[in-house]
């Protein structure tokens, strides 16, 4: 389960409506609950560091900016628990590329965005044999 405050939930959707009919990415940074759940504290959003012609289906978080979110996370007693990214004109479920992309552990929060206007948000976490992505409650939104 993730634990996302509504104003988080708003952030994304505002970062996602931003950067239509491009996908937009970010980095989830929060803590463990007692039963594991993560809770979102803090996002960071990622600038699309696509090339201008995938940019509208592929999203990239950067090695750089990899360690730059774990330093600020570890700076403010935080860790990254997940990644967001937008789905523009595509519904809110992980695509191919994402299943290619992932790691264990980490919530993947996906938004559509239908012409424009952010519609479902959704959460997904990889199985530890990485073959699928399983559903995740979001709490809080
Ligand atoms: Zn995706």
């Amino acid at each position: 389960m993730i634990v996302l405050d509504r104003e988080f939930a708003q952030e994304i959707n505002l970062h996602a409506e931003a950067s239509y009919p491009d996908e937009c990415c970010g980095i989830l940074l929060g803590i463990l609950g007692e039963e594991k759940e993560k809770i979102v504290k803090k996002l960071l959003n990622i600038d699309n560091a696509r090339d201008e012609a995938n940019r509208h289906n592929r999203f990239l978080i950067t090695p750089a900016d990899f360690a730059k979110a774990s330093f600020a996370a570890i700076k403010e007693g935080l860790e990254i628990v997940g990644f967001y990214h937008s789905h523009p004109d595509h519904p809110s479920a992980p695509s191919q590329y994402d299943l290619e992309h992932a790691w264990p552990f980490y919530s993947y929060i996906i938004v559509s965005v239908k012409k424009g206007q952010a519609d479902i948000i959704s959460s997904w976490e990889l199985e530890n044999d990485r073959t699928k992505f399983n559903a995740e409650a979001i709490k809080g939104a």
